[in-house]
Formats: structure tokens, C-alpha cells, sequence
């Protein structure tokens, strides 16, 4: 059974967004590397440049990409509204924890991509 979020924050202080899984764990992503990891056909075709800072550092004079808001759908998936007008992306609950940064995801997805 896939966990589900029970909670779903987005943090304005930090530029996170940060979910509690089912299962207890929890998951912050960078606003911008949520933003990169946008999973919409859009997006995938123009992958964002390399160079650009994960985690989405503030340029002078330019406000930081940040969600306006995010919107449940069905039971499977998070919209998420950009400040830059963006919102095609639909997050399913399963990608988001695919896309999880913490150190334990990290090493759980280099084992799974070794065994391949
Ligand atoms: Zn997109
Ligand atoms: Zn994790």
C-alpha cells in the first residue's frame, strides 16, 4: 500500500514544502527543486539548465519561485500553483515520495538503481 500524506505544508519562511507521510516519515523539497522536477509534458521536454541552483537561491530584485497555492487531486495527487503562473504539473503522491531529498531516499534509490 503506497503511503498517502496526512499533512502538507507550504512553508513560506523557508521556500519548503514539507509533507508527513502515513507511514511517518517526512519529506521537504526546495521550492526550486520541486518546481524542476515539474512532471507535466511542458516541462519534460524543457528540462531546466543545469546550472540552475537547486533549492532556488534568491536573485536580487527578483522575488523567489514559490507556490501561490497547492490543490489536492482526487486522493492521488497535489497541484501546484507557481508564482511564475505555472501550474500544469500534477504531483502524484507516489512520484512526490520518489522525488523525496532526505539522505534515507537518497541511499534507497542508489540501491534500487544499483540492482537494476
Ligand atoms: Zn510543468
Ligand atoms: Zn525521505
Amino acid at each position: 500500500m503506497p503511503s498517502t500524506p496526512t499533512k502538507i505544508k507550504l512553508a513560506a519562511g523557508n521556500n519548503k514544502l514539507s509533507i508527513h507521510w502515513s507511514d511517518g516519515h517526512e519529506s521537504s523539497y526546495p521550492y526550486g527543486y520541486l518546481r524542476s522536477k515539474c512532471p507535466c509534458a511542458t516541462c519534460e521536454e524543457t528540462a531546466p539548465p543545469p546550472e540552475q541552483p537547486v533549492g532556488g537561491l534568491p536573485i536580487l530584485g527578483q522575488k523567489p519561485l514559490h507556490p501561490e497555492r497547492a490543490e489536492l487531486v482526487g486522493r492521488y495527487a497535489l497541484q501546484i500553483f507557481w508564482s511564475d503562473g505555472h501550474s500544469a504539473g500534477i504531483y502524484a503522491f507516489d512520484h512526490l515520495r520518489n522525488l523525496c531529498p532526505c539522505l534515507e531516499c537518497t541511499a534507497l534509490r542508489e540501491v534500487a538503481k544499483s540492482i537494476e
